[in-house]
């Protein structure tokens, strides 16, 4: 491989020139094995956040993420692999009914998951405030998990686009998370690499996502859609709602029993049609003629989801930790919830404890926020609205700061609007 002056590269960019593909597969490769450093990759995704990358960069980028690691197989399954990706989002849960429902289905869902980023919460953070579960499998645990359960839910092997978890987490500390190009390369480059044969991504938009406008949030789909479609992927993404948090919990513990809820057939009814929604796409994309409603009702994705937890060392109905300090904020006035900022809840769940606040930091399991209406419903004042949860209650004050203009109230009754704003496919 040729080698270049990492300088020159980060000049070329800032410039507002391209990198040629030698270039490109050189950076993430000598970036990867820590000859271009830190500082010189944290100013090219800078100048990358401003210039962009065209579609052949970019193309080029996802591609040489995928060549720093493996490439999964999951050809010998009986089942069709069909998984979802969301780009991060305040009270979303939806991976943790989705897989075992999808499964219960009939597909097999390989869903490698993160941990927390910024101010969203993280699938394996939440799954591990279930006594005993573990988010580390082997690639053969993980496939015989797909073929005898249909669904696992696990951390994403070290060697699947080292790329990727190195320049992931020096964005998060940068600045530079909120970039169309470099996040389309760090999805695709991990689903390209764990080889499902359909994704269904669920785009975010609003104050609680990295997209906060739809125009931005189109985009983002598009570009993934185009690179997963490249790719030989069947892709396909809905963009939804993230101005609102998802459901009534922001908070590890406290979304495992919501999940849990819903499984149940209760829940909070934009969780359910969430899940049905995204269920109904992968199953498509997998060729299974099911309706996803009827399964969740008949139970048998709870008995999906009890087989994937005990399959991971946990124990189903074992209970969930509760903190050991809460705290009820009240509404102030008297009316209808017109609005509830998502960032603001996932920001105040975060400093709770439900979230890092730096990298590798053990988060709490019983942190987080529970609020008791959502929007369009009615609230006195005086009521309880939201409630703290955290095992330090020094971290109560700086919650009660983030949450304190987190709600508007309206006079006459308000609609949420749709949560599916659009969907996106190749064709
Ligand atoms: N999720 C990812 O995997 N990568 C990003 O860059 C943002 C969200």
């Amino acid at each position: 491989m040729s080698t270049f002056d990492a300088v020159e590269l980060i000049r070329t960019k800032r410039d507002g020139g391209r990198l040629s593909e030698p270039a490109i597969d050189w950076l993430i490769r000598a970036y990867t094995d820590g000859i271009v450093t830190d500082e010189q990759m944290a100013a090219m995704a800078m100048a990358i956040f401003f210039r962009g990358l065209d579609a052949d960069e970019l193309t080029r980028w996802t591609n040489a993420m995928i060549a720093t690691g493996e490439r999964m197989d999951f050809s010998s399954l009986s089942r069709p692999t069909v998984d979802k990706h969301s780009t991060g989002g305040v009270g979303d849960k939806i991976t943790l009914p989705l897989a075992p429902l999808v499964a219960a289905c009939g597909a097999a869902v390989p869903q490698l998951s993160g941990r927390g980023l910024g101010h969203t919460g993280g699938t394996l953070d939440k799954l591990e405030a279930i006594p005993g579960w573990r988010a580390s499998l082997s690639n053969t645990e993980m496939l015989a998990q797909l073929e005898s359960v249909g669904a696992v839910i696990c951390a994403a092997g070290a060697g699947l686009a080292p790329a990727d978890k190195k320049l992931y987490a020096l964005r998060d500390v940068t600045a530079t998370v909120e970039s169309i190009p470099m996040i389309s390369a760090s999805i695709m480059s991990k689903k390209i690499a764990e080889g499902t044969s359909s994704l269904v991504l669920d785009v975010k938009t609003g104050s609680g996502a990295f997209m906060k406008s739809v125009a931005d949030s189109r985009a983002l789909a598009q570009t993934m859609v185009g690179i997963g479609t490249a790719a030989g992927v069947n892709t396909v993404a809905l963009i939804t709602d993230m101005n609102a948090p998802l459901g009534r919990t922001a908070g590890n513990g406290l979304e495992v029993a919501e999940s849990v809820d819903v499984l149940a057939g209760g829940g909070p009814s934009d969780v359910v049609e969430l899940t049905v929604a995204l269920a109904r796409e992968m199953l498509l994309c997998a060729g299974i003629d099911t309706d996803p409603a009827d399964v969740l009702a008949s139970g048998k994705a709870m008995d999906t989801w009890k087989a994937m937890i005990r399959a991971q060392g946990g124990d189903p109905d074992a209970p969930l930790p509760t903190a050991r300090h809460t705290e009820v904020i009240t509404a102030s006035a008297d009316g209808y919830l017109a609005g509830m900022d998502a960032m603001a809840v996932g920001l105040a769940a975060w400093r709770l404890g439900a979230g890092r606040a730096v990298q590798g930091e053990q988060v709490q399991a019983a942190a987080g926020v529970t609020w008791h209406a959502g929007v369009g419903d009615r609230v006195a004042a005086g009521a309880p609205l939201f409630t703290l949860h955290t095992d330090t209650p020094e971290r109560m004050e700086r919650a009660r700061e983030a949450l304190a203009d987190a709600v508007t109230y309206a006079d006459s009754p308000v609609d949420r609007g749709p949560l599916v704003l659009e969907r996106i496919s190749a064709t």
